[in-house]
């Protein structure tokens, strides 16, 4: 009732009084006493405050909420299922009626705020996802605040995400970085639509671009020709545009592959890569046992001949991979011999079938950076322990030297930030599309609701934390 008259006193004049009972008089012999009925006649009274929604339908869906709050919602016995239904309702909702508050969201949330289990299921983090977005996005509102602090039930407060002050746009400086000098990229792999931790990376490497008045280089990570689809790379671009985000260069990783084969060519003369038939299974059991392949010490010549059946992807060849010669007792497992080629019949979406090898990610990115001209290569934290490998092969090749910068993967609870697992539900039929407002694609974003201007402040507002801290964990 209290927050009722909140929303209604600039439209009616009401006194209110504290007291022991819950009663609104009307006139000298007509009273009030549910709260329901108090709620109902403030709001028809008060028409301009648009509580009891905006046409025949809204009414009646107001009505519907108003008997579920004081039903339902109010038995013990109910309380779980139904605070389960709400949860549904309010999956693909901001307000329960229509698109502003209405009576529905104050009587259903008035009941929560004085419900035992919500507020434990609250503490816990066991409330369902939706019906707590919608508590915690009303609590904060000055009304629903306003009323919570006259008010003396006592209920336990809890700490909602919301409550924690925004933090926009701390972004840390590049270590190294000259004025109109530096050349950032973002690499996406062309197998599905951009998501918001690609977002987050895009955007991370335009703020530097634009900041040190850069260059921003976008380029298609298209080292595997079995998972690279071409219409995948129009929605990217698409995707890109969105985000008001401008390269100043488009390249593929495949347009340096006859430059990173020579390179390969140049280690293998040089001792320091080796052509290996291990079988896959006792190549990674030698890995973990530090165990030294039998083909790790064949003479040049031997592993030119082993490679030439690579490069013409023969059945021998197929059986066979490139691996660096670094250290198979390293504790650091990336640098126990990593694979820098394998063989692969498929064709490449743009080189066709002239290759039968292709470069692994490690071996080709550190390359192609280099001669990119990359001054900064951001990469997520979980590529840390391939740092070391890197730098190796930049210092194999006798090539120009990137600065690798490192920033934290962003992650939500109750959602998932990964292709191969968003392309699951697309190819199983359980959402829309990659557009579904449910996903946490860019596109599912923006359909739902949000607009670009927001997202940025809300990557901006993670960058700031997330240099600092991996372990911030947000919910979707
Ligand atoms: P996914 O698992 O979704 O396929 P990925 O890393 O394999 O992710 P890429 O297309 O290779 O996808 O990623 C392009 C860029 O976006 C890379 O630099 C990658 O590190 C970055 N990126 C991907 N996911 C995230 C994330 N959750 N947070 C921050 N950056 C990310
Ligand atoms: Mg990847």
């Amino acid at each position: 009732a209290l927050l009722t008259v909140e929303h209604v006193k600039n439209d009616v004049e009401i006194l209110v009084e504290e007291g022991k009972e819950t009663i609104l008089r009307v006139a000298e012999h007509v009273s009030f006493t549910d709260v329901n009925s108090i709620a109902r006649y403030l709001a028809r009274v008060a028409g301009s405050a648009g509580l009891y929604g905006s046409n025949l339908l809204e009414h009646t869906e107001v009505d519907h909420w108003l008997e579920f709050s004081a039903t339902k919602l109010s038995t013990a016995s109910q309380f779980l299922s139904a605070v389960q239904e709400l949860n549904h309702c309010l999956s693909l909702r901001t307000y329960l009626v229509g698109n502003s508050l209405s009576l529905a969201d104050l009587c259903v949330w008035a009941v929560l705020k004085d419900n035992n289990i919500w507020q434990e299921q609250l503490q816990q983090n066991k409330a369902p996802v939706h019906a707590k977005r919608w508590y915690g996005f009303l609590e904060v509102q000055r009304a629903f605040q306003s009323v919570g602090a006259k008010w003396t039930s006592g209920t336990p407060k809890v700490k909602m995400a919301t409550e924690k002050k925004a933090d926009v746009g701390k972004f840390v400086e590049l270590p190294g970085a000259e004025m109109g000098k530096v050349i950032v990229r973002f690499p996406p792999e062309a197998s599905g639509y951009l998501h918001i931790g690609h977002a987050k990376a895009a955007l991370l490497n335009q703020h530097y671009q634009v900041n040190f008045k850069g260059k921003l280089i976008m380029r298609f990570d298209d080292t595997n020709p079995e998972k690279e689809k071409e219409d995948f790379e129009k929605v990217i671009l698409e995707d890109v545009a969105m985000l008001h985000i401008k390269p100043d260069q488009f390249t593929y990783t495949s347009d340096h592959f006859e430059t990173i084969m020579k390179y390969a060519e140049k280690l293998i003369q040089e001792g320091k890569a080796y052509v290996d038939d291990t079988p896959a299974e006792q190549m990674k059991a030698e890995r973990e046992q530090r165990v030294e392949s039998k083909h790790r010490n064949n003479c040049v010549n031997k592993n030119l001949q082993m490679w030439e059946e690579m490069k013409k992807g023969t059945e021998y060849g197929q059986t066979c991979c490139l691996r660096a010669k670094i250290d198979m007792s390293s504790n650091n497992g990336c640098m126990r011999d990593p694979t820098l080629y394998r063989c692969k019949n498929q064709p490449h979406p743009r080189t066709g079938s002239t290759y039968k090898v292709y470069p692994t990610y490690d071996f080709a990115c550190p390359i192609v950076d280099s001669i990119e001209g990359v001054t900064h290569a951001l990469r997520t934290t979980e590529y840390h322990d391939r740092d070391e490998q890197f730098y190796w092969i930049i210092e194999a090749l006798g090539i120009r030297k990137p600065y690798i910068w490192e920033y934290s993967r962003l992650n939500l609870n109750n959602t998932v930030l990964s292709k191969r697992k968003l392309t699951w539900f697309v190819n199983e039929g359980l959402v829309d599309g990659w557009d579904d407002p449910r996903f946490p694609t860019v596109r599912g974003v923006l359909r739902r609701g949000m607009t670009v201007e927001g997202l940025k402040q809300f990557i901006a507002a993670q960058v700031g934390i997330f240099f600092f801290s991996d372990s911030l964990n947000l919910t979707w």
